[in-house]
């Protein structure tokens, strides 16, 4: 038998529940808006011809990795951290890309279990780690499959483009139990860029490195099966390249203030993906002529890219948090105590991680209440 879940302690809604009374602060998603952004994605990989690796470290929500799968047609998720894809493949997923490196000897043995479960792919960029990874699948009697990442401009993990790679990958084909499976080029530092024309620049620069490097691959015989990057700031230049095969967005789900300022070729909010998640909250104190206090504050909600925006609101606005409080500017007087309002967060993926639900709204209703089943998970 399964408990319904009663409201209070780490629970905030129950289905059926009217919005009004999910209790705040609670993180709460717009279901129309969620699928609309889901088929949409699916449409733009289908229209480009690549396929979609979705990333589910945005939402760490096994429920979410499915949706994005069936209803998104994903070939199969991301994952950053090896714990996050423990929890996804026991809700379910089949097929998993821990797009990281997994060099701890503990981590790289439970990735050669989890090899067991699901497809697992994982990002290599160095020479004794490809040991250490065939040396535990082989005492797991499993497969892992390698993509050698290539560093094209992150400053983040991964190889130099050219040489490095192509003694990485033979390495890789010459190593018990491991598949040299292909390439991993995620640009990250211009996914957030707001300019149109520079977050194009650096995607380029990043293809053409990845283009050289598959013709290199292609001379020894070594073939990219995936070709995989891109963030939802940038899929449709990778998309488009002809040189990359399969994306990675994550944030395009829920979308967030910040990518809300990154804009498209013609000064538009990115390809018309919509708002879906929110942090409800409500006015707790109103003592105060032009301003008005919230319940969502810094342990609400991640503000590394910035506060975040009062959803739909332009009389009023979020402007300081402290830890259990946000002070809401509010020249006209008009909020009230218990009013409630929808903020839009910052930056979405830190966000869902300090929540252990997800509350599916639609028609003002609670539909679903989704766990945020890997939250916290980051070892
Ligand atoms: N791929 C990798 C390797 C990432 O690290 C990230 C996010 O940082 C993404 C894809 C998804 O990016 P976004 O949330 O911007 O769509
Ligand atoms: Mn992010």
């Amino acid at each position: 038998k399964t408990a319904t879940p009663v409201v209070g302690l780490n629970v905030p809604a129950a289905v059926g529940m009217s919005l009004e009374e999910v209790q705040t602060p609670a993180l709460i998603i717009d279901l129309d808006a969620f699928e609309r952004n889901v088929k949409r994605m699916r449409r733009f990989a289908e229209e480009m011809g690549v396929r979609h690796r979705a990333h589910a470290k945005t939402h760490k929500s096994a429920d979410i990795a499915l949706i994005q799968m069936e209803l998104g047609g994903a070939v199969g998720v991301c994952c950053q951290k090896v714990s996050e894809a423990e929890a996804i493949v026991a809700g379910g997923v089949r097929d998993v890309l821990v797009s990281n490196q997994v060099v701890d000897p503990v981590k790289i043995d439970r990735l050669a279990q989890l090899a067991g479960r699901a497809r697992t792919l994982v990002c290599v960029d160095d020479l004794g780690n490809v040991d250490d990874l065939s040396k535990a699948v082989q005492r797991h009697g499993t497969t892992i499959e390698c993509l050698v990442e290539i560093d094209c401009g992150a400053g983040r993990c991964g190889v130099q483009w050219g040489e490095p790679v192509i003694d990485l990958a033979r390495k890789i084909t010459a190593a018990p139990g491991l598949e040299f499976s292909g390439l991993q080029a995620y640009q990250g530092a211009a996914q957030h860029v707001h300019d149109y024309g520079e977050r194009k620049a650096k995607i380029e620069a990043a293809i053409s490195q990845v283009a050289a490097t598959v013709a290199m691959l292609n001379m020894e015989g070594l073939e990219c099966k995936i070709v995989g990057g891109a963030g939802t700031g940038s899929y449709y230049f990778e998309g488009t390249s002809g040189v990359y095969n399969e994306l990675q967005c994550g944030s395009y789900i829920f979308m967030d203030a910040d990518y809300q300022r990154v804009r498209d070729e013609d000064g538009d909010f990115i390809h018309a993906f919509e708002n879906s998640l929110f942090i409800w909250t409500s006015i707790m104190s109103k003592t105060k002529a032009g301003k008005a206090i919230c319940d969502a504050g810094l342990k609400a909600q991640s503000v590394d890219s910035g506060l975040p925006v009062i959803y739909g609101r332009d009389d009023v606005e979020y402007i300081k948090c402290s830890d259990e409080h946000g002070v809401i500017a509010d020249p006209g007087n008009v909020l009230k105590l218990n009013n409630k309002l929808k903020l839009v967060p910052g930056h979405c993926d830190p966000t869902c991680n300090v929540y252990d639900w997800y509350v599916g709204i639609r028609d003002s209703k609670v539909e679903c209440l989704w766990p945020v089943t890997a939250r916290g998970m980051a070892y």
